[in-house]
């Protein structure tokens, strides 16, 4: 099978040699097909002898999909100016039901927590669509973004790296247009 790695910039094909084959696929890595006929799960009773790897403790992140599973991401990056300021992405992030994300620099200056930093060494992640707010696009956020289905960038800088990966694209201040775009889809719930 073949597997992208160097954040994506190469693609490695691998063989399992052992008899049992086991393949995780993060969602959205495989175009669905229709084949016609019907699919059925088939669950399997296994028993796993006990490892060597004690769970000390579980802490579980309560209250939105977690990030690989969910289908719309609002992501933000130090455009924000402050942590102060992260209001109207939850507000625009709760409107659409989207799970909140960030930048590298975001999480390191712990602006936002650890779990919501996205790219290479973040999180991989393919929602059906990707909100990136003043996140300037570089090489390494894009390398755990750039498979999402629709990828949607508010940018006061035109010539920001991420327009060339964005579906749609707003050159604009984020602090108006974000608070316009809950508006708007506020609005648009509304009426549907
Ligand atoms: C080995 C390595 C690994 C890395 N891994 C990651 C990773 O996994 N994930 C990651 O994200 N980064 C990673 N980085 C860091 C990466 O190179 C960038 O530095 C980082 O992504 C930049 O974050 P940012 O876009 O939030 O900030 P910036 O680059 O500072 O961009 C901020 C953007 O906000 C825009 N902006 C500012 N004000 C406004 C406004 N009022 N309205 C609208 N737009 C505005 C600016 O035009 C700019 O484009 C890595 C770097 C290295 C060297």
């Amino acid at each position: 099978m073949k597997k992208s790695v160097f954040s994506g910039k190469a693609v490695a094909e691998y063989a399992i040699s052992s008899p049992i084959k086991i393949l995780s696929l993060l969602g959205n890595a495989v175009k669905p097909e229709a084949t016609g006929a019907p699919a059925s799960v088939e669950n399997l009773a296994v028993s796993v002898p006990a490892g060597r790897i004690r769970v000390k403790d579980v802490k579980t992140i309560e209250g939105q999909v977690p990030l690989p599973e969910a289908e719309v991401v609002v992501s933000a990056g130090r455009g924000m100016k402050e942590p102060g300021n992260w209001g109207i992405v939850e507000e625009l992030a709760e409107i659409l039901g989207a799970t909140t994300a960030c930048s590298r620099p975001v999480a390191d200056s712990h602006w936002r927590p650890h779990h919501e930093h996205v790219g290479q060494t973040g999180i991989a992640i393919r929602p059906n669509l990707y909100i990136a707010i003043g996140i300037s696009g570089a090489i390494q956020h894009l390398a755990g973004v750039n498979n999402s289905k629709v990828i949607v960038v508010i940018n006061k800088d035109p010539e920001a790296p991420f327009f060339k990966a964005a579906d749609y694209g707003v050159v604009g201040d984020l602090f108006e247009v974000v608070p316009r775009l809950t508006e708007a889809v506020k609005k648009f719930k509304a009426a549907n």
